[in-house]
């Protein structure tokens, strides 16, 4: 699926997206799905096209298992830089949610990404803007990237053709997820892109 801008919602990662857009340096790639992707995306980015070495960034929105997954593969294959929130950094896959169902040894891989995460401090990396989300709202402290007027929101909503909220066993505090919810301006965003479900325009 094509959007504007050229940018694009990976086939190959339909249970938690990826997405590639070019921008004035090369490419970015929004996070990295689950375990054992990464073929499929190396895959699909070559159909595309697109030429892998100038994709020089991939940036997390934050450290669950589904977004992380295939990191330590692109991160093998690509020559690019990899970003989370500095609070999402500081609690690195933390105590979001009960993670017993993980092999252990994926579990162990995953942990071990922290080392290549570079944490952002700034409220711009590259081409896109930084939204960070609450400390202890759904994730420890989930970034939210926006390119022109298209937002990555990451787990913030998840959509069903419409976007609905993250169920509430899925937030660390979920009085401080929906107050989030209501709060939040989309001025200035025409579409909004979560990591679960299709895309949808800001007005629907
Ligand atoms: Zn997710």
């Amino acid at each position: 699926m094509e959007f504007n801008y050229g940018i694009v919602q990976l086939k190959s990662t339909t249970k938690s997206h990826v997405f590639l857009i070019p921008d004035t340096k090369g490419y970015t790639l929004i996070d990295a799905s689950y375990p054992n992707d990464g073929e499929k995306i190396i895959d699909e980015l070559g159909k595309l096209k697109v030429d892998l070495k100038k994709i020089h960034s991939i940036l997390i929105t934050h450290s669950d298992w589904d977004h992380i997954g295939s990191l330590k593969y692109l991160y093998d294959h690509l020559n690019a830089k990899v970003y989370c929130s500095k609070t999402e950094y500081d609690n690195w896959m933390g105590k979001c949610h009960d993670y017993s169902f993980i092999p252990e040894k994926i579990k162990q891989e995953l942990l071990e990404l922290k080392k290549i995460m570079t944490p952002i401090t700034k409220d711009m990396i590259g081409d896109f803007k930084v939204i960070k989300t609450p400390y202890k709202f759904h994730s420890h402290g989930m970034n939210m990237y926006q390119y022109r007027d298209v937002l990555f929101c990451g787990d913030m909503v998840q959509s069903v053709g419409k976007l609905v909220p993250i169920i509430s066993k899925y937030n660390l505090d979920n009085k401080i997820y929906l107050q989030y919810l209501r709060e939040f301006n989309i001025t200035g965003i025409k579409t909004i892109c979560p990591a679960h479900g299709p895309s949808v325009l800001a007005t629907e």
